[in-house]
């Protein structure tokens, strides 16, 4: 994903830094001199991070951010505020405007693509999520409820690892006012909990004074009941190095020693609502008792349930100028598997072919069965290169393993995989998807266990 990145400074050297920074991290970078602007520009771009400059002629930061958070077509736009000087009172400030997080100036390197990567991330679930809640009051399903409470910034559920006596006092009274927060000295027994309990974060200290907390980060990030856990580290000044290490291993974000308080509650609150946006499109399949959008045998969406959220995808491309691909995908002479051992074998092997297309997709993709033998993926956010990527790993994962269809019996199974993308203003999902089944007839006309992209 490219995100794009709008740079609000009245300064020219400032924007102009920021951005050749930016820009070196493969972000898509927009600029704007003044709060007018900036907000003109939010309203008819796409952009999926604000960096805010606090202190500019005419509305000042405070002020464009307050104007964002209040419009219904930009409150969803991370704003991350960027003070002139390290003012508590200029951050207290900025959280009550809405702001969802911090930089201070002069901007330090892995800071700020940091905050920028964690906000990006956490706007692309949030529009996945508002898209399908957009399908599903079309369908006149409504999961509501479950949806309403989770685009609501409520408490969360934090477990500090600290042992530092006056940093854990600090951090527990900053959180307990907003969270429910329990304090572990021990990494050991820290684990223990997490393993046991429901959390949705975990702030750790870098440096625990009998132990590592870098070591406990790689252990979090490799227990299946933690990988999806975000982690929030407290690091001191003169411990770079380590802070890069523990990025390396997958922690979501951190702050410096002394904690601001309105930092630590920014960044909790932008990793709780990650959190439960990912568990949500994580679980949607699984949890699904929808039958209307889900088949039963392999628990993938539904032909029906397709058709209408790729028109709600195609609705966001043509506002956002959003990427939008599909996979089509059908197993190689799956009549085949049917005839030589039987239609259970057969259900077996779209089952563990289900399940393989889960496990090979990212989380905002949408695995759906067709029907028979035919599954299509829609890829929110993904370009021709990307998709090809995704639909060589797919077939990759069918062909690498064989199936199991019953003790001690394996079968070879292949596919082929039909790849379109969306071409802009005007290309409808019924073209869409005849490319993408055209390509996939190629696919198997050149023999099979291939990927075809469609000829635009
Ligand atoms: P190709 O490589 O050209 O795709 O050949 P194929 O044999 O896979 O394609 P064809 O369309 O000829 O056959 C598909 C078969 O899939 C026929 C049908 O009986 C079987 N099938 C469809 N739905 C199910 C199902 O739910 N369970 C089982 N076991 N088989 C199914
Ligand atoms: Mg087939
Ligand atoms: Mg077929």
């Amino acid at each position: 994903m490219t995100a794009r990145v709008l740079i609000v400074d009245d300064i020219r050297a400032n924007v102009k830094l920021l951005q050749a920074r930016l820009e070196a991290e493969y972000f898509d970078v927009l600029t704007a001199s003044n709060g007018y602007d900036a907000l003109e520009i939010c309203r008819t771009n796409r952009v999926d991070v604000v960096l805010l400059d606090v202190m500019m002629p005419g509305i000042d930061g405070f002020e464009v951010c307050r104007a964002l958070k209040a419009a219904p077509e930009t409150l969803n736009i991370p704003v991350v505020m960027v003070t002139a000087l390290d003012q508590a009172s200029d951050k207290i400030q900025g959280l009550d405007c809405g702001a969802d997080d911090f930089l201070t100036k002069p901007v330090d390197d892995i800071a700020l693509v940091t905050r920028v990567k964690s906000l990006a991330r956490l706007k692309m679930l949030n529009d996945e999520m508002l898209m399908r809640v957009t399908t599903s009051r079309q369908m006149g399903l409504s999961d509501d409820d479950t949806l309403a409470r989770i685009l609501k910034d409520g408490p969360g559920r934090v477990l500090v690892v600290d042992d530092h006596p006056r940093s854990s006092v600090r951090v527990m009274s900053a959180l307990a006012k907003a969270h429910e927060a329990v304090l572990e000295m021990d990494p050991h027994a820290a684990l223990m909990r997490l393993a046991e309990q429901p959390f949705d974060l975990v702030v750790v200290a870098l440096s625990l004074q009998h132990s590592d907390g870098l070591r406990l980060c790689s252990q979090v990030r490799s227990l299946d009941r933690t990988r999806h856990l975000p982690i929030l580290l407290m690091a001191d000044s003169g411990e770079e190095a380590r802070l890069l290490r523990a990025l390396d291993l997958g922690i979501n974000d951190y702050l410096m020693r002394p904690v601001d308080r309105a930092e630590l509650l920014a960044r909790v609150k932008t990793q709780i609502k990650r959190k439960r946006f990912s568990d949500y499109l994580r679980n949607q399949i699984r949890e699904s008792v929808e039958l209307s959008i889900t088949d039963p045998l392999t628990g993938l969406h539904n032909r029906r349930y397709m058709e209408r959220h790729l028109k709600t995808l195609i609705a966001d491309a043509e506002r956002t100028g959003r990427s939008l691909s599909v996979l089509m995908t059908d197993i190689d002479h799956f009549k085949q598997v049917n005839d030589t051992y039987g239609h259970d074998a057969g259900d077996l092997v779209l089952k563990e072919f289900a399940d393989r297309f889960r496990r090979y997709t990212r989380g905002v993709d949408m695995a759906c069965r067709l029907g028979g033998e035919e599954f299509l993926i829609i890829m929110h956010d993904a370009d021709k290169a990307l998709a090809r990527q995704v639909g060589e790993r797919v077939r990759e994962c069918v062909a690498a393993v064989p199936f199991q269809i019953g003790p001690g019996v394996e079968i070879s199974v292949t596919a082929s995989v039909g790849l379109a993308t969306w071409e802009g203003e005007g290309d409808t999902s019924e073209a869409l998807f005849k490319r993408a089944d055209n390509a996939l007839y190629v696919a198997k006309r050149q023999g099979r266990n291939q990927v075809v992209a469609d000829a635009a």
